[in-house]
């Protein structure tokens, strides 16, 4: 199908991009990677009046690695998370990651921006934004400001984000000493996940003394897994790995879709669970 006609603009800076979102009043959308957006247009799902595609924007796409962050601008491909040196030896988990999104072909167009801006509850770069406690740095014509990746997804498809703002740039703390796994079960390689899991533990002497946790796919948003958290924290992972698999379990609500049951996806994530805290038993010993 084709889409809907509208208007077409290219700014090459921050704030001309700004100034068409304000001016457009509602009635503008960002082209970032496209691979969301494009197809929303082909079945004329969306139709703005104005398309902004902020592909050619200076300093979107720059990346800045210190000892406690990876930051990266709003329209850094997924390609660039999983194949980029640095990026790799810094924070392992964002590659890892992005490697299970889709195909490379994909991957070499979707930005992180956009991905986290289509908020879809089942995708791997929120999920894994939030087990980070990334934090997501927007603009608008009146302001900038920074909103901690747990409070930026409001429900399926759905942000706290405005539609005069835009993306960026991203903030991925590199949590020292902290070891993180990403892990998903979906029908094919490359399809959305029905469960996803990111889990990061720091260990001392045997013990967990931090945990971070996120799961996707079990509810309408990616959601913190606080209990799974509270179950390991202060014991060694042995001893609590059933602990921490029914309590994962028991603290989300998973949809029932076309794609699966509440109850199927709820013993997907305990599989993840059991399968990440055994790997990293593993390694630790
Ligand atoms: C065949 C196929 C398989 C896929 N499989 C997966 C998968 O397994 N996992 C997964 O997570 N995704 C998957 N996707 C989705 C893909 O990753 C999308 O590209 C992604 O969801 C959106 O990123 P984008 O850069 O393409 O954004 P676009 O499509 O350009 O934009 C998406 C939305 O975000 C808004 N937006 C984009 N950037 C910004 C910004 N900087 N500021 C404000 N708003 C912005 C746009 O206006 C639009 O509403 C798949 C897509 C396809 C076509």
């Amino acid at each position: 199908m084709k889409p809907p006609l509208f208007e077409y603009e290219a700014p090459r800076t921050v704030d001309e991009a700004l100034d068409l979102l304000a001016d457009a009043q509602e009635g503008a959308t960002i082209l970032a990677g496209g691979q969301s957006l494009l197809p929303l247009l082909n079945m004329r799902f969306a139709g703005p009046d104005l398309v902004i595609d902020i592909n050619r924007v200076q300093g979107l796409g720059d990346i800045t690695i210190t000892e406690t962050t990876v930051s990266t601008g709003a329209i850094v491909r997924l390609a660039t998370l999983e194949n980029d040196p640095a990026i790799r030896s810094a924070l392992p988990v964002l590659g890892t990651a992005a490697s299970y999104v889709a195909h490379p072909q994909i991957r070499a167009r979707t930005t992180i921006g956009g991905t986290l801006s289509h908020a879809d509850p089942s995708a791997e770069m929120p999920t894994v934004a939030v087990a980070l406690g990334a934090t997501i740095n927007l603009r608008s014509q009146s302001g900038s400001r920074a909103v901690a990746a747990e409070d930026f997804f409001e429900s399926v498809f759905a942000t706290s984000k405005s539609p005069d703002e835009l993306i960026v740039s991203i903030d991925f703390p590199i949590r020292q000493g902290m070891t993180f796994v990403y892990d998903e079960i979906s029908r094919r390689q490359g399809d959305f996940p029905f469960a996803g899991l990111c889990l990061g533990i720091t260990l001392d002497s045997g013990l967990v003394t931090d945990v971070r946790a996120a799961g996707a796919g079990v509810a309408d948003v990616p959601q913190r897994l606080h209990r799974l958290e509270g179950a390991l924290r202060g014991n060694t992972i042995s001893e609590t790995i059933e602990d921490a698999v029914e309590a994962a379990g028991d603290e989300v609500d998973p949809p029932t879709d076309i794609h699966g049951t509440a109850a199927f996806r709820r013993s997907l994530l305990r599989t993840l669970v059991r399968r990440a805290l055994t790997k990293l038993d593993e390694e630790q010993k």
